[in-house]
């Protein structure tokens, strides 16, 4: 699903400064848009516009056909097309058992008991997480584990649209690696649209398609993660970290005199190294 900001603003009661103000941007649909920026440029609030969660106060957020501004009250079909993740899992769950908490939102949505089983399981497989699972608490579970049953929940009714707010915070090497494949393929096999929030450029550098840069309340620059990720000036001026990938392709030019190619890949990376070495 194509997402479209039109110009939005939003303040936040109580608050006499604008979180988002009057911004536009345009997120690809099948594909991994991923948005950057500091600490309270406002991005946590901007992607809760995507779902209804947070509705501007001017301007309008077109996902598809569904549309979110003021006066739209019920955002049950857009909620069923746009799952969100969110950055704690503790927020996000609350039932006493894994199978009643993915279990949960299938309800809502009037899933038959057959179907629900099926998703549910069909939903713990994709995180990797096996059956045991369903009776546990998913309080008691590691952090690790926690974030799987969050993205299954999500997974289970299946939605279009996939938003992640910081990911990978406290996930050790392998889960992380792990997520990052279920990501892709969610995006390849799956043709979702996915928008990911992180501070993480290493893992914006792997992953995203598209790039918007946030900063203080508006998008700033988005484009492919090439344009963004090889103009450090843009980088600089927005306190983003160059991913380690670019910092040493810009190290090998600058010691060996070696220009390598944009690689997302860090062994694409050492076969071109090896090449022009020979
Ligand atoms: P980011 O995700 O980029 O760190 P946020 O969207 O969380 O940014 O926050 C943007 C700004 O909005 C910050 O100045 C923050 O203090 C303010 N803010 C966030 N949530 C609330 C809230 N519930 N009430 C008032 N201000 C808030």
């Amino acid at each position: 699903m194509e997402i479209i900001f039109d110009n939005i603003k939003f303040t936040y009661e109580g608050s006499n400064e604008e979180t988002i103000k009057g911004l536009s941007a345009h997120l690809k649909k099948n594909s991994i848009n991923a948005i950057i920026g500091e600490n309270g440029s406002g991005k946590t609030t901007l992607i809760q516009t995507i779902n209804g969660l947070i509705i501007p106060d001017i301007g309008e957020i077109r996902i598809d056909d569904f549309r979110v501004k003021k006066g739209i009250k019920d955002y049950k079909d857009l909620r069923f097309n746009v799952g969100m993740v969110f950055q704690l899992p503790e927020e996000q769950i609350f039932n006493l058992t894994v199978e009643d908490e993915i279990g949960y939102t299938l309800d809502y949505y009037n899933y038959r008991q057959d179907e629900k089983e099926k998703h549910i399981l069909d939903a713990l497989k994709m995180v990797g997480l096996n059956k045991d699972y369903l009776s546990k608490n998913p309080l008691s579970l590691s952090q690790g584990e926690k974030r799987k049953v969050a993205i299954a929940t999500v997974l289970a009714f299946n939605p279009k649209v996939i938003i992640f707010d910081e990911p990978t915070i406290g996930l050790d090497y392998k889960t992380k690696e792990n997520l990052i494949k279920i990501i892709r393929l969610l995006k390849n096999r799956f043709h979702k649209t996915i928008i990911i929030v992180s501070h993480d450029v290493d893992l914006v550098h792997k992953l995203s398609d598209y790039i918007c840069i946030l900063s203080n309340g508006k998008i700033v620059k988005s484009g492919s993660k090439y344009e963004i990720f090889t103009d450090s000036n843009l980088l600089k001026k927005y306190h983003i970290k160059v991913p380690k990938i670019i910092e040493f392709e810009k190290l090998v030019l600058e010691k060996k005199k070696i220009k390598l190619g944009y690689r997302d890949d860090i062994n694409d990376l050492l076969k071109d190294i090896y090449r022009n070495a020979k």
